[in-house]
């Protein structure tokens, strides 16, 4: 197994923090994985590829990178379970389907991240939510030392939600995600700028489309240091909601059910005045409000008052509290933004 003593992270999260860890573990496997976990006491954060994580602090405790590797699938008839490896890059899972034949996450192309990290906060682009298409999720358990198959339904996602952020956080790994995907293609074009005739589209016409965009609208990480979207998008009930959307009739919202909207955050944080406010080293970017950019490698604590300014102005200007989308670990591991603050 890989491991260092001590270890920089600055290139191992898209947000360019500097930040170092003691002890540094990559396992390529789960007996590997035991191993690391024993030597770190069970005190570390689980690492992907660093594309939601925001280091608050230049210490982090131990860092556990599961290098998992593989796929494998079985024939349904019309339908393929296709499992794959936790290590395996999200991005490339998704031309892996394409190119086979294999459908229903193609609106997902170019979203960073490992395929293990994918089921944490349940995915999601272009009308696609990474539930969708998960049949069921292998979850290594560290107080029971075994690997339990987690079905669809125990998995609990709703929008950027699962068990995995919630009862299950900190308490295991995902080893395995199994996927069931069509062998049929049914586009889903529901997305505004995904405007094909049904009948004459490919899966790869979609997916090209959505790197397309994907291209046009957000920052490539590796030229300017970002974690995507920094907030998720609020949801607010329906008197809010009618009050805001009389006041600003072209105020972007999604209907969820009867009585709750989800609202644009970048929206709002335009709206609220900071679309290209600038902080130091860091700023909510030029094009796209929902972005927070690390411009001058600034340490994580930088971000985070940055990330406040945000919050607080959306909160005096629409009275609502935006939520944080990225996950914030100090030098003692996991924690939550107001605990930074
Ligand atoms: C430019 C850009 C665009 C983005 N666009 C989108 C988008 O369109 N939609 C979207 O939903 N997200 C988007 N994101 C966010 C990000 O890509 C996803 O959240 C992704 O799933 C994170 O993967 P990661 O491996 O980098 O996770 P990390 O940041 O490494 O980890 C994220 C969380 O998952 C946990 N974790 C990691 N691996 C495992 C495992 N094996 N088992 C259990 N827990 C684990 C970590 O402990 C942490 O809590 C974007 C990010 C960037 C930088």
């Amino acid at each position: 197994m890989q491991s260092f003593q001590p270890f920089t992270l600055s290139e191992h999260n898209t947000l360019g923090v500097p930040a170092s860890c003691p002890q540094y573990f990559e396992p390529a496997n789960l007996e590997e994985f035991k191993l690391a976990y024993a030597a770190c006491q069970g005190n570390f954060y689980l690492l992907g590829e660093g594309s939601n994580t925001l280091f608050v602090d230049t210490d982090t405790p131990a860092i556990i990178r599961p290098r998992f590797l593989g796929k494998s699938t079985r024939d349904l008839g019309d339908y393929v379970l296709l499992t794959v490896s936790c290590g395996e890059n999200w991005h490339q899972l998704v031309t892996y389907c394409v190119a086979n034949g294999y459908y229903g996450i193609e609106n997902l192309a170019l979203i960073p991240g490992s395929v293990g990290a994918a089921p944490v906060q349940n995915i999601g682009a272009y009308g696609v939510e990474l539930s969708d298409v998960v049949h069921a999720v292998s979850w290594f358990d560290f107080a029971q030392q075994k690997v339990i198959e987690l079905e669809h339904s125990d998995c609990q996602f709703s929008y950027r939600e699962s068990i995995f952020k919630n009862t299950l956080q900190s308490k295991g790994v995902i080893t395995q995600v199994t996927f069931k995907l069509s062998k049929t293609f049914t586009a889903k074009l529901s997305y505004n700028g995904l405007n094909f005739e049904q009948d004459n589209v490919t899966a790869a016409d979609v997916m090209q489309r959505v790197i397309e965009i994907r291209e046009s609208k957000l920052p490539d990480p590796s030229k300017l240091p970002n974690a995507g979207s920094f907030f998720k998008n609020p949801i607010v009930e329906q008197a809010q909601y009618q009050a805001l959307i009389a006041k600003y009739p072209h105020m972007p919202s999604y209907k969820m059910n009867d009585n709750t909207y989800k609202l644009a955050a970048g929206w709002l944080i335009e709206k609220a005045g900071l679309k290209g406010f600038r902080l130091d080293g860091v700023g909510v970017h030029e094009k796209q409000a929902l972005v927070l950019i690390n411009y001058d490698g600034m340490a994580g604590n930088k971000i985070v008052e940055l990330a406040t300014i945000v919050m607080n102005k959306v909160d005096d200007s629409f009275n609502i509290l935006l939520e944080p989308e990225v996950r914030f670990v100090n030098h003692l591991g996991l924690t939550s933004m107001s605990e930074c603050q």
